[in-house]
């Protein structure tokens, strides 16, 4: 299935001065049993039928998130770039169909580094997409995907993930900030560790005037599962365990404080808010 871009696929503004746009980068087509086979089968059959969903493909959307203050332009992850996936790789269309081009970019700012978030970073000749932004990586995910070893250690189904990272994160290196958790990146934007996706993988808390709200990358990587059982494991986290505990925790402080969240794989542009129930979380869409 191929997704046609249009302007902005969801909107919001923080206070008065930061709007926020979720941009369409296509979506990819996933065997559901690479994100769902580790998964307790009866009980998830049965959440899945709650929901009228039936499992037979998988094609999550992708969003990359529009960040703009007035002085700031700034894109969280830049989509999968033209090889990966047919139905992926659209930034570049959306960005033009909302009038941008990639020179007015002026920052990049990476949850983590699997193929459709960062392949996207570079132009058709392998030249940075993006001449004239400063490029921010999680020091911890940098550092793992940098190493020579990790296409060694990470197992067969992800070696090319390895090289392909690398080989982008070579071109891009002068042009690299690396930032830890807690550190704010540019005012109102601040770093937040929640690894186990990838290693190093960040979301990032956006607090400017009285509305927050966390761009979550795939940490929260879809509408359903991840909301209602946080505790599974999926198929598609490096660390399934730390990945758990990471949205049990983000899924807390969201709902606690009454953030907006931003998923690059949830639905209909990925904008919505978290409520909790007794025993779970749900995520409630921004009507667009
Ligand atoms: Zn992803």
């Amino acid at each position: 299935m191929s997704v046609t871009p249009k302007r902005a696929l969801a909107e919001i503004s923080l206070g008065s001065s930061v709007k926020i746009s979720t941009l369409s980068d296509g979506n990819l087509s996933l065997p559901p049993e690479m994100v769902f086979g580790e998964m307790p089968q009866s009980k998830l059959t049965e959440l899945m039928a709650k929901r009228s969903i039936t499992l037979t493909k998988y094609e999550p959307e992708c969003n990359v998130t529009l960040y703009r203050d007035g002085t700031n332009t700034v894109l969280f992850d830049v989509g999968a770039g033209p090889d990966f996936m047919p139905a992926s790789g659209k930034l570049s269309e959306s960005l033009s169909a909302m009038g941008l081009s990639p020179e007015e970019v002026t920052h990049v700012i990476f949850t983590h580094a699997h193929p459709d978030h960062i392949w996207g970073v570079l132009d058709d000749f392998d030249d940075p997409l993006f001449p004239n932004a400063m490029h921010h990586f999680g020091r911890k995910e940098w550092d793992y995907w940098w190493n020579p070893s990790t296409v060694d250690s990470i197992g067969a189904d992800l070696a090319s993930f390895a090289v392909g990272a690398k080989r982008r994160m070579e071109v891009i290196e002068d042009r690299v900030e690396l930032f830890d958790d807690g550190q704010d990146i540019l005012p109102g934007i601040a770093a937040r560790a929640s690894y186990g996706h990838t290693p190093g993988h960040m979301t990032f808390e956006l607090r400017n005037g009285s509305e927050p709200a966390m761009i979550v990358g795939d940490a929260l990587g879809n509408p359903h599962v991840a909301f209602e059982r946080p505790d599974w494991h999926s198929g598609t986290d490096q660390d399934p365990v730390a990945a758990a505990a990471a949205r049990i925790s983000l899924l807390d402080q969201i709902a606690h404080d009454h953030m907006k969240i931003i998923g690059f794989h949830l639905p209909n542009g990925g904008i919505g808010r978290v409520e909790r129930s007794e025993s779970n979380y749900r995520f409630i869409g921004e009507p667009s």
